[in-house]
């Protein structure tokens, strides 16, 4: 019931805000239904995977809004498979923005659900199911709104593409693909990004644009030794070297950094820290070498990640018998590196910590790519500031750079600049992507259709 009358009211207040969306509720009606029909595609990595399925399903749901079908491309990759609809632009001197999202999801074990993964569920003013939050509900809705504009007549001057990767939740070999295969685009808006947060009384506290992601790297440290009887020690033993050596690393810290992203982001949240974490955060920003700012950041995991490089030991192997001298022992350290940082800078500064010539270091890293911050441009700013506006006025937006990584990193690295934009709100509480029992509240479903027609149309007429 409750639930029901905020999405009556949500629907009501997008209607006033904006005289214009007059379909609103029509094309929120069609969103949750494409998302629904997402959910119950298993579109998970390995066998049985329902991507390839789930992309005929949307190709299907455009062609029939509107799209022609030479305009919606699937491509097979390996057990997955990516989808590419564009809409043409009148001037084709323009290039084109993308709207970038993904249609497969982390796998999800239906004996440890409350409800089937797979079958999606309204209760209590939530969709329920595997991506209801990361990220089908988004794509779906992104969708309903091209589908509603086509339906109203909008003729963009500036194309527009829709382009959705098959597993950017595990080896991103349709991201990578798709990126070079539109790195002629304006922008890329990652609906996979940003978004908002609500307080726990489910108050929306701020908005933040994605601008920046850290480069995730991980590296081998490896030591190496002739081994020998154990009854006959050495004085050199691989597990003691590589030991000294992880000591040592764990406890060096990479010298802070701070750019404009993490700047306006500090900035944008401190007044909603506690005193003390809030007057850090603006001691840092006045001057990132401040060492009781420092500190207080790094011991808070939620913003350790957002002051510079970090680097930790996630496993060890060493040694092969319980009775012989170990031959080799090798450490994992995987490294979230602040943008702009190469990762040999970081490989080599990690070497220069365990100071031994014998402990060798190698780049291990797949599927990842070193990219800078993306340029917080006054158009894209612009339009997601005035989306915002009409359906969450008054509501602080401010940029934010990401600790993990998602497909901006493969449009970033071929030079298209890219941004999470995502309209979706959430509790802290209620955010269980990749986890169990993963939701969305449904109140921002008719206020995504607002901001999503608002944002694309700013962009592209
Ligand atoms: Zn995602």
């Amino acid at each position: 019931m409750t639930s029901k009358l905020k999405l009556l009211l949500a629907c009501t207040a997008a209607m006033t805000a904006l005289p214009a969306s007059a379909q609103t509720p029509a094309a929120a009606a069609n969103g949750l239904e494409i998302a629904k029909k997402m959910i119950a595609f298993r579109s998970v990595r390995g066998p049985g995977n329902q991507t390839p399925q789930l992309a005929a399903y949307l190709k299907a749901t455009l062609v029939a809004g509107g799209f022609a079908a030479d305009d919606v491309t699937i491509t097979p990759v390996d057990d997955t498979a990516y989808l590419i609809a564009t809409w043409k632009g009148s001037d084709p001197a323009l290039k084109p923005i993308v709207v970038s999202g993904h249609i497969d999801v982390v796998e999800a074990k239906p004996a440890d659900w409350q409800r089937d993964p797979f079958t999606a569920v309204v209760e209590n003013g939530y969709l329920y199911g595997r991506g209801a939050t990361d990220m089908k509900l988004d794509a779906a809705l992104a969708i309903a709104t091209l589908l509603d504009m086509k339906k109203a007549g909008y003729k963009p001057k500036r194309g527009i593409v829709l382009a959705l990767s098959g597993d950017e939740e595990t080896v991103m070999k349709t991201s990578s693909l798709i990126a070079e295969k539109l790195k002629a685009s304006e922008m890329a808006l990652n609906i996979d990004g940003g978004g908002g947060l609500y307080a726990e009384n489910g108050k929306p506290e701020y908005f933040t644009i994605g601008a920046a992601e850290k480069t995730y790297a991980d590296f081998q440290m490896e030591v190496t030794n002739p081994g020998g009887h154990s009854s006959a020690p050495r004085k050199v033993n691989a597990i003691n070297e590589l030991s000294a050596a992880l000591v040592k690393i764990g406890g060096y810290r990479f010298t802070p950094q701070l750019s404009p992203i993490t700047k306006g982001y500090f900035e944008g949240v401190a007044p909603r820290q506690t005193p003390e974490l809030g007057a850090a955060m603006r001691a840092f920003v006045a001057d990132p070498t401040d060492q009781k700012a420092i500190e207080t950041l790094a011991a808070n995991t939620g913003y350790v990640g957002q002051i510079g490089t970090t680097c930790v030991t996630t496993m060890v192997s060493g040694g092969h018998a319980l009775n012989a001298l170990p031959q080799r022992a090798t450490a994992n350290i995987n490294c979230r590196i602040f943008p702009g940082v190469k990762p040999a800078t970081v490989m080599a500064e990690l070497a220069k910590v365990a100071a031994d010539p014998g402990v060798k270091f190698s780049d291990v890293t797949e599927g990842s790519n070193p990219t800078d911050a993306s340029p917080l441009r006054a158009d894209l700013t612009g339009a997601v500031k005035a989306a915002m506006g009409k359906i969450r006025p008054g509501v602080p937006i401010f940029p934010s750079m990401s600790a993990g990584a998602s497909d901006s990193m493969w449009y970033r690295s071929v030079g298209v600049p890219s941004y999470g934009v995502s309209p979706i709100y959430i509790k802290q509480s209620d955010d269980f992507s990749h986890g169990l029992n993963e939701r969305t509240p449904i109140d921002n479903i008719p206020l995504a259709i607002t901001y999503y027609r608002s944002l694309l149309t700013d962009l592209t007429k």
